[in-house]
């Protein structure tokens, strides 16, 4: 019988967990009813619904009627940027109508994730703000003082990722947090906001500790199922909802809820945030030995960003550069040994474009295609570790196709 495939790709999307698929079933089947429902099925859904956020609340050190749930994380941090523009643009349309133009201004950093990206060129083509994307630095740091140069008195709201879903640097949003607080002093902007959909597993996502207004998080990257995520918002009147309808999630976000979803994201989250420090060591040490297998076993590699161990970075999420390879190629041929990983974050990879983070963090074009992105998870065991290092150094031993590499190709023609 042949091995079980290996899975290292947790940060595109970790398994459900037995707990969370449990906790979840009755909500299929014989607790179907729509929270909207006045009736005893109603009640048992919305029940469930509000004991969820209430759960997710208690785990994060928020409040009941903080916590917005989406469908995903994309979702959530278009909530954050579009609703915040278009309240900002509704609070103060009367102000604006007195005093001509004035162009709400957006600061972010050149290694968030495409749901942040996206949004923001935008709303920027559309001309409903103006956006900064900053720089960061070789490992995928963001300087916090080039944040403070680049507000304005327009500056409504700033945009930082918690930990990089490809490279895992985690960024100083506590420092951020205290230049985007001292600037706005007693007024109601600039708002901070922080994607920490890759964090809660190492690192805690308490919204008053990290001192962020809005914070986005997602079920599916924490061992819940897809198809849930939210949106942390300290003040909702600083929030306007993109879709309206029966005013659902304190009226930001109309539509009947997931409620299986949310009772598994609940669920999902609440364990994550209990088992934390024992996760992190764990991973920790799988992460080490990987590292340590490859080196051993005379694989010649190098660490795109900060190396494991590093405090700044967390160690689940592994961007390794082979030199000589073709990453999709080379992907290909692990995946058809029963190795799965990826070459940046989902949607990137399937685009098969060069990976925008690695090219922030100064990689030429041949080294980006080079790099291929390996993510652990909590149920993976120094077996599989050994058997993927294994898959590897085999796989790199025995390619030719791998090595056929044209190092002329220019970056934009990846
Ligand atoms: N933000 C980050 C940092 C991510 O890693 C991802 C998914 O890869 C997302 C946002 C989007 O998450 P979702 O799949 O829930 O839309």
């Amino acid at each position: 019988m042949s091995e079980p495939r290996l899975y290292f790709d947790s940060a595109a999307s970790t398994p459900v967990r037995p707990e969370v698929w449990e906790a979840m079933q009755p909500y299929f089947r014989e607790k179907f009813g729509n929270p909207g429902s006045l009736h005893s099925f109603g009640q048992e859904a919305i029940k469930a619904v509000d004991e969820s956020r209430e759960k997710i609340a208690k785990s994060l050190g928020a409040d009941f009627r903080q916590i917005i749930f989406t469908s995903s994380a994309t979702e959530a941090n278009n909530l954050a940027f579009r609703g915040t523009i278009r309240k900002f643009w509704w609070n103060f349309f009367k102000k604006v109508e007195k005093t001509g133009s004035y162009l709400p201004h957006l600061i972010s950093t050149a290694i968030e994730h495409e749901s942040v990206l996206e949004t923001l060129k935008d709303v920027q083509d559309r001309g409903a703000a103006k956006v900064t994307i900053l720089p960061v630095n070789e490992n995928g740091l963001i300087d916090p003082s080039a944040i403070k140069n680049a507000l304005t008195p327009q500056t409504i709201l700033v945009s930082v990722m918690y930990v990089n879903n490809e490279v895992g640097t985690i960024e100083d949003i506590k420092k951020i947090s205290s230049i985007v607080r001292e600037f706005r002093g007693n007024s109601a902007y600039p708002l901070l906001h922080t994607d920490a959909v890759q964090a809660p597993q190492f690192l805690s996502c308490n919204p008053d500790i990290l001192g962020v207004d809005l914070m986005t998080l997602s079920s599916h990257k924490i061992y819940g199922p897809k198809g849930a995520a939210l949106l942390y918002v300290r003040n909702t009147n600083l929030l306007s909802p993109l879709i309206t309808g029966g005013g659902q999630e304190f009226g930001i976000r109309s539509g009947t809820e997931n409620v299986p979803a949310i009772v598994g994201f609940a669920e999902a989250a609440e364990l994550i945030m209990s088992e934390r420090e024992a996760l992190k060591d764990k991973i920790s040490n799988l992460a080490s030995r990987f590292v340590d297998g490859l080196r051993d076993s005379g694989v010649k590699f190098e660490i795109n960003g900060f190396d494991v161990g590093n405090k700044s970075r967390i160690s689940a999420i592994l961007n390794l550069r082979f030199p000589g390879i073709n990453a999709e190629t080379f992907l290909t041929e692990l995946d058809l040994k029963g190795f799965a990983a990826s070459s940046g974050s989902a949607c990137k990879a399937r685009a098969l474009t060069p990976s925008h983070v690695l090219q922030a963090m100064g990689l030429p074009g041949e080294k980006i295609k080079e790099s291929v992105r390996i993510s652990l998870h909590k149920f993976l065991t120094e077996e599989d570790i050994d058997r993927g290092v294994k898959i590897i150094s085999e796989t790199l031993s025995h390619s030719s196709r791998t090595k056929s590499i044209n190092y002329e190709t220019p970056a934009d023609q990846i």
